[in-house]
C-alpha cells in the first residue's frame, strides 16, 4: 500500500496516473459485483445507442425447480433489454422482438447449439430431454 509520505512526494503526474488506475479498478470491482448478482443473465450482444445500451440476453425464468430448460443450465431467450440512465439511476426495459426489428437489431442465435442464424431459435421449441447432445 502507499503511505501518505509516498503520496506527498509523488508528482502530480504520478498521482493523476494513480487516480486513473484506482478508478479503473473500482469500476471493475463494481462490475464484478453486479455480474455476481445477475448470474442468471447471460449477455450475448451489446449495442450502444443514443437511447441507451441494448443487450440481447439469455435469462432464467425464475422457476428453476419446475423448468427443465433452466434446470439443465440452459436459459430462455435471447431477449432484448434496453439499459438507460434517468435521474442518475440505471433502468432496464424489455424490448419486444417487433421493436428490436424496427431498430435494426437482429436477434442473435441461441448460444452453444452451433446452428446458424434463425435456425438456432428452433431449439427453443425442443424439450431439453429430447436432445442427446451435451
Ligand atoms: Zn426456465
Amino acid at each position: 500500500m502507499l503511505t501518505s509520505t509516498q503520496i506527498e512526494n509523488a508528482t502530480t503526474e504520478d498521482l493523476e496516473r494513480l487516480r486513473v488506475r484506482i478508478e479503473a479498478e473500482l469500476e471493475d470491482r463494481r462490475g464484478a459485483k453486479e455480474r455476481d448478482h445477475e448470474s442468471a443473465v447471460e449477455v450475448l450482444e451489446s449495442h450502444e445507442t443514443s437511447a441507451g445500451t441494448f443487450q440481447w440476453q439469455m435469462r432464467e425464468c425464475g422457476h428453476k425447480e419446475r423448468c427443465n430448460k433452466c434446470k439443465s443450465g440452459k436459459r430462455h431467450g435471447p431477449y432484448l433489454y434496453r439499459f438507460y440512465y434517468r435521474d442518475r439511476k440505471r433502468h432496464s426495459e424489455y424490448t419486444s422482438l417487433k421493436k428490436a426489428r424496427a431498430l435494426g437489431l437482429e436477434r442473435p442465435p441461441v448460444p452453444r447449439y452451433g446452428a446458424v442464424g434463425s435456425v438456432a431459435s428452433l431449439s427453443d421449441f425442443i424439450h431439453p430431454s429430447a436432445r442427446s447432445c451435451t
